[in-house]
């Protein structure tokens, strides 16, 4: 359920963010460690610390190789921390990023077509471990395909 995003066309305002949205997380999962059953991550388990832990070589923690100036100690730029911050962000599950990049990526739609009242879902729900996920693991699901979804999630209805 953490795996990369098939690469698409899509326009973001910045090149960190697109650095984001086809990111693989393997490898920062394998550093951290996720609650699966939480809908919210506690800092200390996966913070950016853990995350992106600062390297003795002085090389960006973000990943992108880039040596550190002078007055940096953990980033090379603050596009390398926005780009940090926003990986934590949806690990976490923070809605608004996540929703932000789900935007960009499938559009403000459901699979039914309807386009208002969208909410977030967990495609694995966190009742069944979908909890700290990767954006793999969400969807827009309009209000009603909503409601219909949890009741076979939580098991009110049958598959
Ligand atoms: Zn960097
Ligand atoms: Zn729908």
């Amino acid at each position: 359920m953490n795996h990369p995003l098939p690469h698409r066309e899509v326009t973001l305002p910045a090149y960190y963010q697109h650095r984001v949205l086809f990111l693989d997380p393997a490898e920062i999962y394998a550093r951290i460690s996720v609650q699966p059953f939480a809908r919210h991550q506690k800092p200390e388990h996966v913070g950016l610390k853990v995350m992106f832990p600062k390297r003795s070589d002085r090389i960006c923690s973000c990943g992108c190789g880039t040596p550190l100036g002078p007055r940096r100690s953990r980033w090379a730029s603050d596009d390398c921390a926005a780009f940090a911050a926003d990986i934590y962000a949806i690990i976490y599950g923070q809605r608004d990023t996540i929703k932000y990049y789900l935007k960009h990526y499938n559009g403000y739609k459901c699979k039914c077509g309807r386009v208002r009242k969208m909410k977030v879902d967990h495609i694995i729900p966190v009742k069944h471990g979908g909890g700290g996920c990767w954006l793999s693991n969400y969807q827009f699901l309009c209000h009603a395909c909503h409601v219909e979804k949890t009741k076979v999630d939580f098991g009110w209805k049958g598959k």
